[in-house]
């Protein structure tokens, strides 16, 4: 169906001309980008006003703008160019996807959880990518305007759509909810983050089941079978996935290799490989895994699709540096439980003889931030031979672990340390949450090189 037809539908007032509008190709909403073809979706932003571009995005070549009612027609722009006019541009854009979903139909996999979200989406893209037209979040658009925007740049012959959903506050998963309707929802993990605006984890894990909100009867949950919080009779579908035996998909035969990770699920004969490293991983691949089989694929068929997951990038991204050192940049942000996950995987890893670790500050912990970083500086164990830390916060780290750690006010300094530390069969892993920018670090390693 032209994209004309889809905007139709939208209820709004038009001003402008609309009768000889044709061969609009999905919306845009940011004028420093190419708007050729498309819907313009001027959002009001904090410091920005979209409205305030639509010069911009006519020379950039869109076809027509939704527009805020009450805004005035702008002037300096054609009498005829087409405004769809809408009480709130930001709802228009969000109901335009809702009824773009309904009219493409895919079958739809939604993705929560504190931890682990974009990686499980990933997995279970390289997985559906192979056999069914598959359409995914892209990088970490996850909220209430990547995944409207997610939505509508999906092709029109999509027959999965696999969506990542973030949030902050209670009520803004079931908001995406009420735009994807989706068939499969799977919440990866109950970990800290945000804890701040949802009070406990029994706050978070409340929001986090809002996924499950537009299921009524029908639908499949896949979730933590290990976490407690999420151990309930649910009024549709659900399949725990866990190291706990009692499971419905249990991980056994776990073994961390050089670049993957190796794990049987309940009886298959089958071994899984997976490329990516640590436990927490063969639970992201056993989630994808479980979606594999509702979408009617065979183990076989699964198996080969997660061989080739390409990861986004910072996540336990492995490179070699200066002398040979091996350097893991897994800055692309942290959490309590992330760290957690992170230390025991660099725990485990093989054929190294120092295991570096540099840390930095988690953010969004509300009052307790001080007592989070000391429970992580408490819980590293011998096998990592040092700990460097930056950031105010992180200073707690250094503080509370028993093995050798340093903590560094400047970046410089701790640059100079790490240089001296590059050689063969040394690892240097940084995490950190995104704000602090640990990846510059990396680069400056990388660029000596
Ligand atoms: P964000 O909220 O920033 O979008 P995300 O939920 O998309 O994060 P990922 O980017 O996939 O998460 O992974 C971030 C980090 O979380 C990883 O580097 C790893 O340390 C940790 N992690 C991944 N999977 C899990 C899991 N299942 N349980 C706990 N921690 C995990
Ligand atoms: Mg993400």
């Amino acid at each position: 169906m032209p994209f004309e037809k889809i905007i139709e539908q939208l209820p709004h007032k038009l001003d402008g001309d609309w009768v000889n509008v044709t061969g609009i190709e999905g919306v845009g909403t940011d004028t420093r980008q190419s708007l050729e073809d498309k819907l313009f979706i001027p959002l009001v932003g904090e410091s920005f006003d979209g409205h305030d571009f639509i010069d911009t995005a006519v020379k950039q070549g869109a076809k027509a703008a939704l527009w805020q009612e009450s805004y005035p027609r702008p002037k300096g722009i054609d009498p005829s160019f087409p405004l769809i006019r809408v009480a709130d541009t930001l709802i228009g854009l969000q109901e335009l996807a809702r009824i773009y979903l309904r009219f493409v139909n895919p079958k739809v996999v939604a993705i929560t959880g504190s931890n682990g979200k974009t990686t499980t989406k990933d997995l279970v893209y390289a997985i559906s990518r192979h056999y069914f037209k598959s359409h995914c979040t892209k990088g970490n658009f996850n909220n209430h305007i990547g995944l409207p925007l997610t939505v509508l740049a999906m092709p029109e012959a999509t027959e999965v759509l696999i969506l990542e959903m973030g949030m902050n506050h209670f009520g803004e998963i079931e908001d995406l909810t009420k735009i994807a309707q989706p068939d499969i929802a799977i919440i990866t993990n109950i970990g800290e983050s945000h804890i701040e605006h949802l009070g406990s984890r029994e706050g978070i894990a409340k929001a986090k089941l809002e996924v499950t909100s537009q299921f009524k009867t029908k639908g499949l949950l896949i979730y933590d079978g290990d976490e407690p919080l999420l151990a309930r009779e649910y009024p549709f579908e659900a399949k725990s996935v866990g190291f706990n035996r009692s499971n419905d998909y249990s991980i056994s035969q776990f073994k961390l290799l050089e670049h993957e990770t190796e794990f049987v699920i309940n009886d298959y004969s089958h071994c899984f490989t997976v490329p990516l490293l640590g436990k927490h991983q063969a639970k992201n691949a056993t989630y994808s895994f479980v979606v594999g089989l509702s979408l009617g694929l065979t183990v076989e068929q699964i198996q080969k699709g997660l061989e080739q997951i390409e990861v986004t990038q910072m996540r336990f991204e492995k490179q070699t540096g200066k002398n040979g050192v091996t350097i893991i940049n897994d800055a692309y942000n942290a959490s309590p439980t992330s760290m957690k996950v992170t230390i025991e995987t660099l725990a485990q890893l093989e054929g190294y003889h120092e295991k570096v670790l540099v840390l930095g500050d988690m953010f969004e912990l509300g009052e307790n931030a001080a007592s989070y970083h000391k429970q992580v500086g408490q819980i590293i164990p011998p096998e990592i031979n040092c700990l460097y830390t930056i950031g105010e916060n992180a200073k707690n780290i250094s503080q509370a672990t028993s093995i050798p750690s340093q903590h560094f006010d400047s970046v410089d300094e701790l640059i100079k340390q790490l240089e001296a530390k590059q050689r063969e069969g040394t690892v240097i892993l940084f995490k950190a949450s995104r704000g602090m920018r640990l990846e510059k670090i990396v680069d400056a390693l990388l660029q000596d090189n």
